[in-house]
């Protein structure tokens, strides 16, 4: 059974409909590609299963149960967490407080801070940045170690599925890999990731299932292994291997 099945999502946004009754499995232990075009619907169907954008129509399943996703707080509550580079870390702080920042408050309070930091700390490691020192400033940091902060950030929460929109857009190849020995750690932890990329050779070294968008609308879903390049560009920009063979 997935951990998230959204079926028939719709979203209007300012009067334009932007997603048309697309569906999104999730499962556990998995990493999962979201892929299409500029433009496609990716960035708002992310923000739809993160709380950000209404759902006008459909429905979303965690672990079976129907829940609303009224804002970013309640699919937080949900088991859904979304990292953000740029939004979610502050450069002149430590990595350890970027990690724990907002989360003491509401998770641990009357907890000590040896606590919280031993927290931030596992998380870390989970993600093989145990040999960082986390009081480092995060200013310091390269792009993808960055990014790998924002996604410990995320974690702190215990999340069922992690939210990544394009995380790779400011990584070099050694950094994508960095990231992508960090993903697969999650992976083998049960975590679902949803993986937001256009980049076909990212897609399939990370990817066990792929759901393409175009448009708006929905192209299906994909087991990586068995969906061949050809057929998938097809599907991402809407013409038949026929007349892209012309
Ligand atoms: P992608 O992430 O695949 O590039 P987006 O989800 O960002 O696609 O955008 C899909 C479509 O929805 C685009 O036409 C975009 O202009 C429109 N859109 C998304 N969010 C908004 C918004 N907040 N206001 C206006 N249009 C939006
Ligand atoms: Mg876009
Ligand atoms: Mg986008």
């Amino acid at each position: 059974r997935p951990v998230v099945e959204m079926t028939g999502i719709t979203v209007d946004i300012g009067g334009t409909t932007v997603l048309h009754e697309v569906d999104l499995r999730l499962f556990a232990g998995e990493v999962h590609a979201l892929m299409g075009g500029n433009g496609a619907g990716k960035s708002s169907l992310v923000k739809a299963l993160s709380g950000a954008y209404r759902i006008d129509v459909g429905e979303v399943r965690i672990d079976g149960e129907t829940v609303v996703l009224a804002g970013p707080a309640e699919a937080e509550a949900a088991g859904v967490a979304a990292a953000f580079q740029d939004v979610d870390l502050c450069g002149n702080l430590s990595i350890a407080e970027n990690v724990m920042i907002g989360h003491e408050e509401r998770r641990w309070y009357g907890i000590s801070w040896a606590a919280t930091r031993r927290r931030a700390a596992s998380v870390l490691d989970e993600l093989g940045l145990g040999d960082l020192d986390p009081r480092q400033a995060v200013a310091t940091l390269p792009p993808a170690i960055q990014q790998l902060v924002a996604i410990a950030r995320a974690m702190v929460t215990h999340p069922k599925v992690l939210v990544l929109d394009e995380p790779t857009s400011s990584l070099d190849v050694d950094e994508v890999a960095t990231l992508f020995r960090a993903l697969r750690r999650l992976r083998e932890h049960g975590v679902a990731i949803l993986f937001v990329s256009h980049f076909l050779e990212q897609v399939y070294a990370i990817s066990d299932r792929i759901t393409v968008l175009r448009d708006g609308h929905g192209q299906g879903e994909y087991a990586t292994r068995e969906l061949d390049r050809a057929v998938l560009i097809s599907k991402m920009i809407g013409k038949d291997l026929v007349e892209l063979r012309r």
